[in-house]
């Protein structure tokens, strides 16, 4: 997300036996500037989930953060951890359940489901929508100080525990091995959600997203009989847990259980050289900031900028792409903003580097009319890169809305006119209103749609109809503002991006409990099409498969087939 003002264990788990803890009956959206082998088996007609043995934690791993924390209404720690990221919901549950381990995980799953109470897990709490806030959610399972980040020899993978915020994810990587994981832009989002909603950020046309790399989980599951226990599942092609794997690779989160840890490795790595089992960042990259100011843009101009910035996008996403090395995010803000913000990266280790960054930029600006301000230009190494504010995201006390498309070509002339009629509108002012439009392609359309949970796999352009604000009474007029302005973007196909030859559909971790309500959906396609497409069924048989009894739900959960 971008900043709110423009202008400025662990636990290697061997495949072994189930581990059921005693069945003790047991930020930044915007930036710019302004504004395992698993365990058992599934049939194909009953499915029964074979449980795998899941040890806690594996000799070589750090100690846990200490014993699990419960919090409740009358602790002082309450009020912070009733809530996520996002200010429009303040959650009630009856407590708090702060897990160390995936034996605690296990435990308080147990006991919720013992006790009747709905549970809802919560790795960092940045979701765009109530999931984990929802009034009738009498547990929050807060897995923020599962966050080791270790190498598991046994797996020839990289073990990262749900709690470990992105930032954290790319500097221990970084320092200790010299590798990352191609994931989002926000330090603060946690792998948690993240990486099974999808991941993507300012690497994915280099490298792809994050499930591209996703070897395995672990998963805390409860079966039909009621009992919660820990699983592993992985891409090995024998894993009889493989399907549980996939549903991991894009369906979102808080949909089939508890993950506990995540095993990343790319899929071309061989050997057991840790440096050689993921991606190698850039040494450096040039980062540049671009505005062109409102005051200077006619619809006609505007139109040229968005129309050219498209074209480029369309020309230029392709997997074999020397332009793979560069990502950007293009911010038109509200008017009230003051300027349309370009924020580009591109690797400076590839030949002619600066040569494609300025000819990125002169195209998108070409026959516009108006010589852009630069606000930045400069050379910083990669990790230092990853916090730029240019692409990280917001103040943790924000409210936000946010609404997502993926395109598979350049906007139409009605989503442009629609787009900048809103922009411009003089009765809403909130230079934190903008659309977020993101550079997408490159190595992500490497992989076939059925591969992984993520189907959108020929897009060149990933954006949002966002907005951000601090003070409940706005709360309507931003809502209102984001609903209208990307209804009317996509009027010709029911106020939402129908999959067609424009556009794809919708992105899991910008939910957006709009797409089922029939005020703002008018397209006949539902809300599970828009961001599963044909996958959906798919990820119902997992969900029958894997959480029969519908434990754990949310506004947007896969249904059971
Ligand atoms: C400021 C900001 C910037 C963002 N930037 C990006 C970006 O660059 N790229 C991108 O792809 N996305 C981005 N996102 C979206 C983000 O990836 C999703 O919101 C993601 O779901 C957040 O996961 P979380 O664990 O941090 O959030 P949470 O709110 O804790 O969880 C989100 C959902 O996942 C479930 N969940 C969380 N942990 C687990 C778990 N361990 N097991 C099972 N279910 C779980 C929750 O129940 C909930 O349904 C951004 C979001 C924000 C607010």
């Amino acid at each position: 997300m971008p900043s709110p003002a423009p202008l400025r264990s662990d636990t290697s788990a061997a495949p072994t036996p189930a581990v059921r803890p005693d069945r003790v009956h047991r930020r930044t959206f915007l930036s710019g500037t302004a504004a395992a082998g698993g365990a058992l088996a599934a049939t194909a007609a009953g499915l029964r989930p074979a449980a795998a043995a899941v040890p806690d934690r594996d000799s070589a791993a750090p100690a846990p953060a200490g014993p699990p924390v419960t919090v409740r209404p009358e602790d002082q720690r309450y009020a912070d951890l009733r809530r996520g990221t996002n200010q429009r919901w303040v959650g009630s549950p009856e407590q708090i359940v702060l897990a160390a381990s995936t034996a605690d995980v296990v435990r308080a799953v147990q006991q919720a489901v013992d006790s009747g109470r709905r549970l809802a897990v919560r790795s960092s709490g940045h979701c765009y929508e109530d999931f984990t806030t929802s009034q009738d959610i009498a547990v929050v399972l807060d897995l923020s100080r599962m966050d080791d980040i270790s190498y598991d020899e046994s797996r020839r993978a990289f073990s990262v525990r749900p709690g470990a915020a992105l930032g954290r994810v790319y500097d221990r990587l970084y320092k200790g091995w010299g590798v990352y994981l191609p994931a989002g832009n926000c330090p603060t989002v946690a792998a948690g959600g993240h990486i099974q909603g999808g991941g993507y950020g300012s690497m994915s046309r280099r490298d792809g997203l994050a499930v591209d790399h996703l070897y395995g989980i672990e998963i805390v599951v409860v079966q039909a009989d009621g009992t919660a226990r820990a699983v592993t599942a992985t891409r090995d092609p024998d894993d009889p847990n493989r399907e549980l794997w996939w549903a991991h690779t894009g369906g979102g989160g808080g949909n089939f259980g508890v993950v506990t840890r995540y095993w990343l490795r790319s899929p071309d790595a061989t050997g057991s050289d840790p440096t050689t089992q993921l991606p190698t960042p850039p040494r450096e990259v040039w980062l540049s900031e671009v505005a062109w100011p409102w005051e200077q843009l006619t619809e006609a101009r505007f139109t040229r900028l968005l129309w050219n910035h498209g074209d480029w996008h369309a020309r230029n996403s392709a997997p074999d792409s020397p332009y793979t090395a560069l990502f950007s995010q293009l911010k038109p803000f509200h008017k009230s903003a003051g300027a349309i913000v370009l924020d580009s990266l591109v690797d400076a280790g590839i030949p002619g580097a600066e040569r494609l960054l300025r000819n990125y930029m002169s195209e998108v600006g070409a026959g516009v009319g108006v010589t852009p301000q630069v606000r930045q230009y400069r050379r910083v190494p990669w990790l230092h890169a990853t916090q730029w504010p240019g692409f990280t995201g917001p103040d943790p006390t924000i409210r936000f809305k946010g609404k997502s498309v993926y395109a598979r070509r350049n906007y139409t002339d009605a989503q442009i006119a629609a787009a900048y009629r809103h922009l411009t509108r003089d009765d809403f002012h909130n230079p934190s209103a903008l659309l977020m439009i993101a550079s997408y392609g490159g190595k992500v359309n490497l992989v076939a749609p059925g591969d992984t949970a993520v189907p959108q796999r020929d897009s060149v352009l990933k954006y949002q109809v966002v907005s951000l604000w601090n003070d409940a009474a706005d709360d309507q007029a931003n809502i209102a503002w984001v609903r209208e302005c990307y209804r009317d973007m996509f009027a010709a196909t029911g106020g939402v991006p129908v999959p067609n030859e424009t556009n794809d559909g919708c992105f899991i971790n910008y939910a957006d409990t709009d797409l089922g309500d029939p005020r703002w959906n008018t397209s006949g396609v539902p809300w599970h099409d828009l961001y599963y497409k044909n996958g959906y069924r798919r990820l119902q048989k997992a969900k029958a498969t894997w959480d029969p009894n519908g434990f754990f739900r949310h506004a947007q959960s896969v249904r059971p087939a």
